[in-house]
């Protein structure tokens, strides 16, 4: 008998992760696990889901900053499932823009969660990752590399470029913020933002690597859920958590043979 199809999608105990287990649950055909850092909140987001909407999502505690954290799914979905369909990264954190933490501060715990921690998640399960599995790193439109100078993009775009180098790539970033010249050497962006295009270039990075590989049909594609009412974006924005899952989904279900390694925004491939 096949095995149980399952998706995994991180940091789900609230916002657009917890919508994108809602809909997973309606349209994936297996089981979700809904993940947390905080095993209370977790459990609390699948209890409502039970008991309000009958969906049965499966719970697993999940850091995604914490290696012990990460084996232990790891280990439970190889145990449980002996592989992996879909992983959705979609955990991440953003300083609001009145935070007084120092510049550097700010950089170096945004890029740990949003790109180092989502470069460790994939690493981990990408052993595990089924023929035809799909693999969605939420990014954000700020990500784009417009709102860098023509040096730096250009490192990001090289098609050349390796996760090891991507990794330096952030490491030369750090050290920029470290020395206060990120204006006068290009680095435009955001430290969010920032963290976000080096996902993109990493989803780019990692669907060639994977197609080059001997399990055919995966697909990695990075997205932005548009501009969307949670903790993180506040409550100007224009979008329900539910709309914002719409996309993510969209790329964790795609068909074979659809587009890989791509930026999706509106359901659509969209330029970086
Ligand atoms: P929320 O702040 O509402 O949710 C973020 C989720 O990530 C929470 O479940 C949070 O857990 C979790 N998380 C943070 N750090 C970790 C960690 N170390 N390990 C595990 N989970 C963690 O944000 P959104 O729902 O808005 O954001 C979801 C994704 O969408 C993020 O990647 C964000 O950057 C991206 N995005 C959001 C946009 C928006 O408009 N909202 C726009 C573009 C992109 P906890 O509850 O414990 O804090």
């Amino acid at each position: 008998m096949a095995s149980k199809r399952v998706a995994v999608v991180t940091g789900s105990n609230k916002g657009i992760g917890l919508a994108i287990v809602r809909s997973l649950c309606k349209k994936f055909d297996g089981d979700v696990i809904l993940t947390s850092r905080d095993e209370g909140r977790g459990k609390e987001a699948v209890k409502q889901l039970k008991e309000k909407e009958s969906l049965n999502p499966v719970y697993h505690q999940l850091d995604i900053t914490n290696a012990q954290s990460i084996e232990g799914l790891v280990t439970f979905v190889k145990d449980t499932y002996g592989g992996l369909d879909v992983l959705i990264n979609n955990a991440g954190i953003a300083y609001k823009s009145a935070s007084t933490a120092p510049d550097l501060e700010q950089a170096t715990v945004t890029m740990a969660t949003n790109f180092t921690a989502t470069l460790n998640i994939s690493r981990a399960f990408f052993p595990l990752l089924r023929p035809g599995a799909r693999v969605v790193n939420v990014a954000s439109f700020t990500g784009k590399l417009s709102k860098y100078g023509p040096a730096v993009k250009a490192k990001f775009t090289d098609p050349n470029l390796t996760e090891a180098g991507l990794v330096s790539l952030m490491e030369e970033y750090i050290s920029v913020i470290r020395e206060g010249k990120a204006s006068e050497l290009g680095w435009n962006n955001t430290k969010y933002g920032t963290s976000k295009t080096a996902v993109i270039a990493l989803s780019k990075i990692h669907a060639k690597e994977l197609a080059a590989s001997d399990k055919k049909d995966i697909l990695v594609n990075s997205c932005c859920p548009g501009w969307v009412k949670t903790d993180m974006a506040g409550d100007r924005a224009p979008l329900t958590p539910d709309e914002g899952a719409v996309t993510p989904v969209t790329c964790a279900l795609l068909p074979p043979g659809s587009p890989n390694g791509e930026f999706w925004r509106d359901q659509k491939v969209s330029e970086w």
